[in-house]
């Protein structure tokens, strides 16, 4: 169950070393100390980042993700959930747009890239979740 939500101090980084979500990552881990606990920082939108979040599933201490502050509730809960499905070991879902039958299903999957609107997980994506390192340490 997900009690603690703490608002952290500033980031103490120059802006321009923002852009490598690795180093970013690192730098908000190094600011705890290591525990047993999955860690999705919520961060302030960052202009030099592309990407609207990130997973680091075998993150040092711990798995970690961010996800960028967009002021939208629905895309950053969706970016959330997707970043949250990578640390239970989904990768994206590729979508070809020169099949259309195919497309139309795969966009609405939680794991396409991008600011997708998609929540939907397949029953292969759930137990592939089910079965992840993450999922089976609070399963006890
Ligand atoms: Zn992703």
């Amino acid at each position: 169950m997900i009690s603690d939500c703490i608002l952290d101090k500033p980031l103490d980084m120059a802006p321009s070393r923002r852009s490598s979500d690795e180093v970013l990552l690192g730098v908000l881990a190094s600011r705890h100390d290591a525990d047993n606990a999955v860690h999705i920082f919520l961060v302030n939108s960052i202009a030099s980042l592309n990407a609207g979040g990130g997973s680091y599933p075998n993150g040092s201490p711990e798995p970690a993700s961010f996800v960028q502050w967009y002021g939208n509730d629905h895309a950053n809960g969706r970016a959330w959930a997707h970043e949250l499905g990578h640390l239970m070991e989904l990768d994206h879902v590729e979508i070809d747009y020169s099949n259309e039958k195919q497309a139309s299903q795969r966009v609405k999957n939680l794991m396409v890239k991008g600011l997708s609107a998609g929540s939907d997980l397949t029953s292969q994506q759930i137990s592939t979740a089910k079965g992840s390192k993450l999922v089976k340490r609070f399963s006890g």
